[in-house]
């Protein structure tokens, strides 16, 4: 059997593992990457980047047919819309290629090893590892599990036939005449707004109250909204019992206990994601857990000397970046370096229409961390660019302390809302209080103006409302 020795062995090339691995090869560390499936992992395969790309074809082809039906509020007309489904899957297909292989050579760039196949844990420092070209067992010194995350299913629905998950929902030849979508978070909320600016007839059945539960009721009023314009039926408090007989249909039992029958030709289960410990002998070692995850420290480290954890098998936030944050600090304290986890804050983007943007503290949550607060919120209807691009919904909210004005939170909800996050981010880790968002200069006409507003409304001084 075949055998490498290294300094650092990473299992798993999603966000979290990749970057890791980059990130120790530029620091001249010996290192190992395993992949059972393709460099990228969830993310660039099956995840953010395959949504993202059919968020945004449904929503070109949302406009155009708006034109069509001469419906357009600024006034351009065209004579037909049509989605050529196969065509768009192909468009997403290639920039899913060309991220996948720009991390490849990245790999090679830094010098990292690729590994191709499934590691399996012999012991705490060593994996054996299935290959095209027979097994071969690798040795570390360090060893980072960043094995990431798989959908959840219920027992009611298997995966199977007309019952998908996300993966197969990015993928799918046709585009489903109903599809009933079994809960109402991020991916269902995403994906099922994009089908039906397909057009697909969408039904969201969601088991709480509210739709997206992480967040407050007035970010997620103007997704409620949309939804609604673009005849979305959203059952809340509802309950996915299993399918019809004949398969064609979703039984659900409804808020007032009612027993409903959904016909679906495809039922999208999104229900959350569970990490993926099994089929890589972790279950031997024994880590210990917080949950279903692994444990970590603020060093990433497991229970076991020598192995780390980094991404979604440790647990909420799933999000990419976090993943690649966590692989960044593990390299380069593999190198020597002193780091801890010291984040202020992990800003959230929830990609529905319109977006969803948050970092730090709502005001719930501020309130109840026993904080006193001022909160100042700016809505896009009195933001002129938002008016040219008629799209003046939602509003940003900055969340500060009442004693000192530091920030603790900003949230917005709003098209395009998305590309704020690092101004959120940068405000919270670098401890800015209003004045400074007050007080710094936001070109004209942005919706980043709608950031500084609300600072000064906070302060009591806002000019346009
Ligand atoms: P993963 O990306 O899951 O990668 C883990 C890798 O490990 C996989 O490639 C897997 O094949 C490999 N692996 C597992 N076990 C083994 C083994 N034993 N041997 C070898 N290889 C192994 N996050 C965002 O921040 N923004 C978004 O917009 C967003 N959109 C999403 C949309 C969808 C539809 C989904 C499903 C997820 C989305 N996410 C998003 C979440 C994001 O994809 C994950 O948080 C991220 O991929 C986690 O990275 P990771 O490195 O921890 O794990
Ligand atoms: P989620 O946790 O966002 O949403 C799951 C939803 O399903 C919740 O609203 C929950 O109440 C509901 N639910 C649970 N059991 C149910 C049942 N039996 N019947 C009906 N509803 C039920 O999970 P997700 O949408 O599967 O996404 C998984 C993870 O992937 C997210 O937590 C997130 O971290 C990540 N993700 C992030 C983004 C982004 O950053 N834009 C996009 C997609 C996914």
């Amino acid at each position: 059997m075949k055998e490498i020795v290294c300094k650092l062995l990473v299992i798993g090339a999603g966000p979290g593992g990749y970057v890791c691995a980059i990130r120790a090869g530029q620091l001249g560390i010996d290192t190992v990457i395993v992949e059972e499936s393709k460099p990228g992992g969830t993310c660039l395969n099956v995840g953010c980047i395959p949504s993202k790309a059919l968020i945004h074809a449904a929503e070109e082809f949302a406009v155009v047919r708006r034109m069509a039906a001469g419906r357009s509020p600024i006034g351009i007309r065209v004579a037909d819309a049509a989605i050529d489904l196969a065509k768009t899957i192909g468009w997403k297909d290639g920039i899913v290629g060309r991220l996948t292989s720009g991390v490849s050579t990245l790999l090679h760039k830094a010098n990292v090893k690729i590994v191709h196949g499934r590691a399996v844990f012999r012991d705490g420092k060593t994996v054996e590892v299935e290959t095209e070209t027979g097994a071969q067992i690798i040795r570390a010194d360090t060893v980072v599990i960043a094995t990431g995350s798989e959908p959840v299913d219920l027992a009611s629905l298997p995966f199977g036939g007309r019952v998908i998950s996300s993966t197969e929902a990015l993928s799918l030849k046709d585009l489903p005449e109903k599809l009933v979508v079994v809960g109402g978070g991020y991916i269902g909320l995403e994906l099922g707004t994009a089908f039906a600016k397909m057009g697909s007839e969408v039904t969201v059945v969601e088991a709480l109250p509210q739709i997206l539960p992480q967040y407050d009721a007035d970010l997620v009023r103007p997704v409620l909204r949309k939804l609604g314009e673009l005849g979305i039926r959203v059952l809340t408090s509802a309950k996915a019992k299993g399918l019809s007989g004949d398969g064609n249909a979703l039984f659900v039992e409804a808020a007032d206990s009612q027993e409903q029958q959904l016909p679906a030709d495809r039922i999208l289960v999104t229900v959350g994601r569970k990490p993926k410990t099994t089929g890589s002998g972790l279950e031997e070692l024994d880590l210990d857990r917080s949950g279903p995850y692994l444990r970590i420290d603020e060093r990433c480290r497991t229970s076991m000397r020598g192995i780390y954890a980094i991404g979604d098998v440790t647990g909420e936030p799933m999000l990419a970046h976090r993943a690649m944050a966590q692989g960044e600090m593990v390299a380069e304290i593999v190198a020597g370096r002193k780091r801890a986890w010291d984040k202020r804050c992990i800003p959230a983007v929830c990609f529905t229409d319109p977006e969803i943007v948050t970092a730090g503290l709502s005001p719930g949550e501020a309130r109840a961390q026993g904080y006193e607060i001022r909160v100042g919120q700016f809505p896009f209807s009195a933001n002129g660019r938002a008016m040219t691009m008629h799209s003046d919904e939602g509003f940003v909210r900055v969340v500060a302390r009442a004693d000192s004005n530091l920030v603790l939170g900003l949230q917005a909800v709003g098209a395009g809302v998305s590309e704020l996050s690092a101004t959120f981010a940068h405000a919270m880790e670098m401890g800015a209080r209003l004045e400074d968002i007050a007080g710094t200069i936001h070109a004209h006409p942005t919706r980043s103006e709608a950031i500084q507003e609300a600072a000064l409304k906070a302060l009591g001084h806002a000019l346009h409302t």
